[in-house]
């Protein structure tokens, strides 16, 4: 029987180039080879190898792969979120390791750092020698920022930082934290290494999402900084917003991956499995839901090489990432969760990648802006007022 992959339906490849068809094809072969054969069973356990894993990729030139300079691959922003959408397909939270890694504390540093500071930390962290961390989200502040607690002061020539971060990806692994505080200037990024007296994580457990990655809680009592701890080249929300834009762009096209895996699983099961005599993909039923998922994977598929064309060309706004993380993860949420009904009583099986998927979709969805706060920003956008508080 012939069968044509969901991405072949419209021959997405032509819309590549060279690179990117050969960064694509690198990267699934390393998340073929160190990640899928092991991801059910870190996902089952809770934990993720960071350390190997951020070597590993890094030797692939794969963190901070967007960014010039200090050590990084400096490649287009469609060759990135090509690799995105590989890593993805693995495994959502091994995706996150390299988003944080590259596209929120490299990047946070990358943009806004000194030169000492860049020269300091990026080199070892493009290579994964040094994993990073980025702190915006506090126990009680998450969708509203603004408002966050953790607090900076200048004593002397130090600054001492009390607080706390949730939430954060990567933090009980993290060799360095940039940290968003209040200070009196307003908000500020601070790098804070996490081995330093007054810092203490503690790993986030009883996760039913991304397991296959370490979330903590950071606590920062009394912690002496140097005075050129801090991020000097920005000065409000706008320092941690605009990362989390660098970050979204990879989600929009991460999400993607982990729609195709599951398409991948559910076509393949379907053609195998048989009840009332014949393959369950041979029911009008289950070809209308592949149909319809699979016309979803090419829409979001479009939107996201539309936005990295943008991004290459300079002209990718907020709104438009926005536009991109609203749709390409509700739309894979809802395409794991149709796979899942294909695949029947294995559908909830460990065995089969779908049910994982579709749990961690669950966190992308509400990570780096929730559904609904993109929303509020498309809305703003459309309407001119603001409808967030
Ligand atoms: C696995 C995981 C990893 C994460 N990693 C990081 C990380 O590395 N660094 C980091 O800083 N953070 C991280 N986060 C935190 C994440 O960014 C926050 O969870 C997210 O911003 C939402 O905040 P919250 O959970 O406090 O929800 P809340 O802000 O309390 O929102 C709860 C609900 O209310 C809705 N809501 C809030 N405000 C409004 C409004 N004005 N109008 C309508 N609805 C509203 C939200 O959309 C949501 O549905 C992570 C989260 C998860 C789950």
């Amino acid at each position: 029987m012939n069968r044509t992959s969901p991405l072949d339906l419209i021959g997405v490849d032509a819309l590549h180039n060279e690179e990117e068809l050969a960064i694509r094809a690198v990267v699934r072969q390393v998340v073929d080879e160190k990640v899928r054969p092991h991801v059910a069973d870190w996902f089952e356990r809770g934990v993720v190898p960071a350390r190997v894993l951020a070597a590993d990729f890094g030797k692939l030139g794969l963190l901070g792969m967007h960014l010039t300079g200090y050590g990084c691959a400096g490649s287009s922003a469609v060759a990135y979120g090509v690799a995105c959408m590989e890593l993805e397909a693995g495994d959502s939270g091994v995706r996150s390791l390299v988003s944080v890694q590259g596209s929120l504390a490299m990047y946070a540093i990358w943009r806004f750092g000194s030169e000492e500071q860049k020269e300091q930390w990026l080199p070892r962290m493009a290579t994964g020698e040094l994993i990073g961390c980025f702190g915006l989200t506090e126990p009680d502040h998450g969708s509203d920022p603004a408002n966050m607690r953790t607090r900076a002061r200048r004593d002397g020539a130090e600054w001492v930082l009390d607080g706390g971060k949730m939430w954060i990806t990567n933090a009980p692994v993290a060799d360095l934290a940039v940290v968003w505080a209040r200070t009196d200037d307003g908000i500020r990024g601070f790098i804070v290494p996490m081995d330093i007296p007054g810092v203490t994580t503690r790993e986030v457990t009883h996760k039913l999402s991304l397991r296959a990655s370490s979330t903590g809680e950071i606590v920062f009592d009394g912690v002496r900084l140097p005075a050129d701890a801090v991020l000097p080249e920005v000065t409000g929300l706008r320092g941690p917003l605009s990362c989390l834009t660098e970050a979204r762009f990879g989600i929009v096209w991460g999400a993607l991956g982990a729609a195709r895996d599951c398409l991948h699983t559910a076509i393949g099961y379907a053609c195998s499995r048989e009840q009332f005599g014949k393959p369950i993909a041979a029911f009008q039923l289950t070809q209308a839901k592949l149909a319809d998922l699979a016309v979803e994977l090419q829409k979001g598929y479009l939107l996201a090489l539309h936005l990295g064309r943008c991004a290459d060309a300079g002209r990718l706004t907020p709104e438009m990432v926005s536009v991109g993380k609203l749709n390409n993860v509700r739309e894979a949420l809802a395409i794991a969760r149709q796979c899942r009904t294909i695949l029947g009583a294995n559908g909830i099986s460990g065995e089969y990648p779908v049910l994982r998927h579709a749990n961690n979709l669950e966190s992308v969805l509400t990570y780096e802006g929730t559904s609904e706060i993109h929303q509020l920003v498309l809305g703003q956008k459309l309407t001119g007022f603001s409808a967030f508080s």
